[in-house]
């Protein structure tokens, strides 16, 4: 199995380091030939206005696009925005998405409160991934300037919230997106996760299909 990690910018040496130390290939991608022969591809933390202008300005976006509307596709913080169909408060002039993923984040949902924190939450898509001590699935998570998912559509798996039930990690079919960094925790459940969706997807199992795991009473409206 290979991974694709876009490359323009962010933190995309630590999903290689952890995808290596769970024996994947990978690639960087910074042109669309890199994205040829991937089972799966990754967008890393870091400034998604930045990134998605690097992926405009090296005709990057629609390969993108198609790439993610066929393949495994994750999303960390910037890399979730870059999914999201829509974002608010995005910086003056916009920014491009890649826009499949049918969920609206707000880029800087924490940020006059607090820029940065780490929570241990409970993730029970990671149970089956769980060490016998940690029957809960709890993942300590790294938040660094945040988005926070604001809105879902109605295919969307809610896969952690926040104590308050602000919703932070989300999986649509083959997208999966977190608003925090399993890249710079000391875990690797989230990019095992993320594996075997790639591997149901590489078997044409039913992870690439959207399921109906969605309207779960998590639909929440978006603010004015
Ligand atoms: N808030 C940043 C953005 O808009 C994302 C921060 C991060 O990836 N740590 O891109």
């Amino acid at each position: 199995m290979k991974i694709g990690v876009l490359a323009l910018q962010g933190d995309f040496r630590e999903h290689i380091h952890k995808l290596r130390q769970l024996g994947v290939e990978t690639a960087e991608v910074r042109l669309p030939d890199d994205l040829v022969g991937l089972d799966g591809l990754i967008l890393p933390g870091g400034e998604s206005t930045t990134m998605g202008k690097l992926a405009a300005a090296f005709d990057l976006l629609e390969p993108l696009r198609a790439f993610s509307r066929e393949h495994p596709v994750w999303g960390t913080c910037a890399g979730m925005i870059l999914l999201a169909r829509e974002a608010l408060h995005q910086k003056r002039g916009g920014q491009p998405l890649i826009g499949v993923l049918d969920i609206v984040v707000d880029r800087n949902y924490f940020g006059r409160q607090v820029d940065s924190f780490e929570i241990d939450l409970p993730v029970p898509a990671l149970a089956n991934l769980t060490s016998p001590g940690d029957p809960e699935g709890s993942f300590h998570a790294v938040f660094i300037r945040a988005p926070a998912v604001v809105a879902v559509g109605p295919n969307v798996e809610v896969l952690a919230t926040l104590p308050d039930g602000t919703i932070v990690a989300v999986r649509q079919g083959h997208l999966l997106a977190t608003a925090f960094h399993p890249e710079l925790s000391n875990d690797l459940r989230f990019h095992r996760y993320f594996l075997a969706m790639a591997a149901g997807a590489a078997l044409g199992g039913a992870d690439r299909v959207t399921t109906a795991a969605g309207g779960n009473g998590h639909r929440v409206a978006v603010p004015t």
